[in-house]
Parts: structure tokens; C-alpha cells; sequence
């Protein structure tokens, strides 16, 4: 996962929301009612998929496995639990079909002073309760937040563990090959670094820019090393090209 910075919603749009919200308050306010004007409401749901692809990194990749493109628009606080936040902007996210409908579903675990246990790439950073483990690409969590987003947004499942040790691969030779063209003032250089932050599994660039430098030593290769360096200096430690 990588942060991202939610755009703010037009005030179209907020007005279009609102008046759904008021529609699932007059039908009872429960998941059902939630549920039925949730299916019928076409024009929000246009409105919400395209600001939350605007948002969306590379391809609009999936916001919780920056693999798959997102197809669904999430609730994040599900329908389950807050029918009333149907059609709040700031309770989507745009996943994949397969975080969506198989791994997350209506989860949405609290801690014992009702916090939400989920990270919310639009509003936390990841960095700060997630790592990646460059040896076996999977994601520890740092915190209990960490823990359960792994868990229910299944960030450690099979699929995503052989693309990210691919990515992991390919993203340390571009690196190496940016290096080099950017040592040589190549203006090509840009090219393939944008061509880097716009891939998917993002997540394991994010990881590697801020990769502390005594593990670096462990994982990467030598020559990846001053090239890592270089582009941390240059293209920083943030997924944005
Ligand atoms: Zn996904």
C-alpha cells in the first residue's frame, strides 16, 4: 500500500451525495435501505469512480493491493455498519474486485476503544504500520493496524508475493539503468523513472526508497546501492512521478 491524496469532491457532487444520504435517512436508515439506493444510484457512482480514479496511482491500480486495476468502488466503512456513510465521499476508495468481494468484504475490525484497525491509504501512511520484507515480500505489520490490514485486505496472498518479488527485481535494474543514464545527463532518464512510479506494485518502490540503509546492505545488490542512493536524492522517497 502507498499513500494517496484524496481530491477533494466538487460541490456538484457533494450535493448529489447529500441528497442520496437524505434517501437512504427517509428509507430507514438501515443496511438494506442502504443497500437498494446504493443500486440505484447511477449518477453518484459515475461521479465517485471518477474522482476516485483521478486519484488512483499508475493505471488505476487497486488503492489496497496496487496490483489489479480498480474496478469497485469500496465502502470503506462497510454498508454493514454504517448504511448512513453509503454516499459519504469521504468513506470510498476504489479496490480491485478481488480485495473488494473476496478478501475485505464487510470486515471492518475496531480496536477496544473503537478505532478503526484498517488503514486508509488516504488518510495514513502505511510506511507507518507496514513493512515489506525484501527477503520473502511479505508485509509485516508494525502495529495492530498493520496486522489487520494485512489480514483482511489479504496483502500477503500468493498471487501478490510472486508479482512483488518480480517488481522487486525489475524495479532494482531500473533503478540501476536510471542511475546510469542519469549520471550520463541522458534526459531519458526521467522517461524511465516515471515509467517506474507508474507500474504496478508501486508499493515495493515506496518500500525500497525507504529501505533503511543497514538492511539495504542485506537485500539489495552492490551496485544497487549508490544507484538507490542517487535516486532517493532525486526522485525522493514518495510514490509520485
Ligand atoms: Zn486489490
Amino acid at each position: 500500500m502507498i499513500p494517496l491524496q484524496r481530491v477533494p469532491a466538487p460541490h456538484r457532487t457533494q450535493t448529489l451525495l447529500q441528497r442520496w444520504t437524505t434517501r437512504v435517512q427517509n428509507a430507514g436508515a438501515t443496511t438494506t435501505a442502504a443497500r437498494a439506493e446504493w443500486k440505484k444510484a447511477s449518477a453518484p457512482k459515475r461521479h465517485v469512480k471518477a474522482l476516485l480514479e483521478s486519484m488512483a496511482h499508475g493505471a488505476v491500480r487497486c488503492m489496497y493491493c496496487d496490483d489489479s486495476r480498480g474496478t469497485d468502488i469500496d465502502h470503506f466503512q462497510p454498508l454493514a455498519s454504517a448504511p448512513l456513510r453509503a454516499f459519504v465521499w469521504e468513506n470510498h476508495l476504489i479496490a480491485c474486485a478481488w480485495c473488494n468481494s473476496n478478501d475485505k468484504r464487510e470486515r471492518y475490525p475496531l480496536a477496544p476503544n473503537g478505532t478503526c484497525l484498517l488503514i486508509d491509504p488516504t488518510v495514513d501512511d502505511p510506511a507507518d504500520h507496514l513493512i515489506l520484507r525484501f527477503t520473502s515480500c511479505l508485509y509485516e505489520g508494525l502495529t495492530s493496524k498493520g496486522r489487520a490490514s494485512i489480514d483482511v485486505f489479504g496483502l500477503n496472498r500468493p498471487d501478490l508475493l510472486d508479482g512483488r518479488t518480480r517488481a522487486f527485481t525489475t524495479a532494482c535494474l531500473v533503478i540501476e539503468g536510471w542511475h546510469q543514464r542519469h549520471l550520463e545527463g541522458d534526459p531519458s532518464a526521467k522517461e524511465k523513472a516515471h515509467a517506474l512510479l507508474e507500474s504496478p506494485f508501486v508499493d515495493v518502490v515506496y518500500s525500497l526508497t525507504r529501505l533503511d540503509p543497514d538492511i539495504a546492505e542485506t537485500v539489495l545488490e552492490a551496485r544497487t546501492l549508490p544507484a538507490l542512493e542517487a535516486w532517493r536524492s532525486v526522485c525522493g522517497t514518495t510514490p509520485t512521478p
